[in-house]
């Protein structure tokens, strides 16, 4: 059974059994994050060739996730008091639940910023600067859309050779599994060398898809100017911070929350790690976030928070909501705390 599908059952098998129910006021700890990416009609969906669809959800979705969370009695609150409930708690904090989204995509905005509004939702959008000026390559998009518009591929670059046909939607998604595990495994500069190649190969224009995708620096001032949205840092280039040396990390780290500030006349006091699982970020770049001086930072380790978090402000754990996994009853058990911790093997805290 392949993992979505394993993990997917998981979830129905918790959900059904009623495991939630009971194992809910012990496993869902002090509250959880989401981590969304794209809000926009249709989002996750589509049928055919689109492998990233998993980034996106309906608005719809994610209304029955905020209105689905207030039902379990969690509070939507944001990242700032849920950093405070974690680190300082008081006697009456109720269980949170924060709702952030990585990147910062134009989609934000228009669809998912009416929804947060209209139901009185705090939510933070973690910004990475040269996603904004349009200068980050945005790699697993581009080669989504370079498959999709050809049909076939050959090129040879010092990073990758490649010579695969992409005619048919299961040659598109063959070569999909083949080159993004490939070039997701690169060093992060040769990773943009190669999918610039790609681009450059099949006439793809990288600027103008991010261009096309990204809130620009006027419309992030403009969403920071709603009350209940929090701008984060995100990195400058959107790396694999693990990936890099100490010093590279370091000036994302420090540079992306520098820039925002300047851009915004704020402090930045927020961030999230790009790709953010146990290969993209580890103890090293936590250490480097806190020096940084983030109040908190938030990974996709899985999992939900728990009072222990509170010595591991850098490390915070997120649920992913996935477009493939657009049902309730996924949201409501992945909220319960059992599935993250079966994952984890009941260890409550994941930051080695
Ligand atoms: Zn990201």
């Amino acid at each position: 059974m392949a993992s979505a599908a394993l993990l997917r059952a998981c979830l129905e098998v918790i959900h059904f059994s009623g495991a939630s129910q009971i194992l809910r006021a012990t496993l869902r700890g002090k509250g959880s994050i989401f981590c969304l990416h794209h809000v926009c009609p249709g989002g996750g969906l589509q049928t055919g060739f689109a492998p990233n669809s998993k980034l996106e959800v309906t608005p719809k979705f994610l209304e029955q996730i905020i209105l689905l969370s207030r039902k379990h009695g969690l509070e939507t609150v944001s990242i700032a008091e849920a950093a405070r409930r974690i680190t300082t708690p008081k006697p009456n904090d109720k269980p949170f639940v924060v709702f952030t989204l990585d990147d910062g995509y134009k989609d934000n905005q228009i669809y998912a910023q009416p929804i947060f509004d209209r139901l009185n939702c705090p939510y933070t959008v973690f910004v990475a600067p040269n996603i904004a000026n349009g200068t980050c390559e945005l790699w697993w998009r581009a080669l989504e859309h370079i498959i999709a518009q050809n049909e076939h591929l050959k090129l040879t670059t010092p990073q990758f050779v490649c010579d695969i046909k992409t005619k048919t939607e299961a040659q598109k998604s063959a070569a999909w599994n083949k080159l993004s595990v490939v070039i997701a495994a690169l060093p992060e500069l040769a990773q943009r060398t190669a999918i610039r190649a790609l681009a450059k190969a099949y006439d793809f224009n990288l600027e103008k898809l991010c261009l096309s995708v990204a809130m620009t620096w006027d419309e992030i001032r403009a969403i920071n100017k709603d009350p209940l949205c929090t701008i984060g840092a995100h990195t400058m280039n959107h790396y694999s911070v693990k990936k890099l040396t100490s010093e590279q990390c370091t000036y994302e780290l420090t540079q992306s929350k520098l820039e925002i500030e300047r851009e915004l006349g704020e402090p930045v006091q927020f961030f999230a790690y790009p790709y953010g699982d146990e290969p993209a970020a580890g103890p090293r770049d936590f250490a480097i976030a806190h020096k940084a001086g983030y109040l908190a930072s938030v990974t996709t380790r899985k999992g939900v928070v728990f009072e222990d978090h509170k010595n591991h402000m850098q490390a915070l754990p997120r649920i992913m909501v996935s477009g493939r996994y657009q049902k309730l009853r996924y949201i409501d058990a992945l909220i319960s705390g059992a599935p993250t911790a079966l994952l984890n093997r009941m260890s409550k805290v994941n930051v080695s």
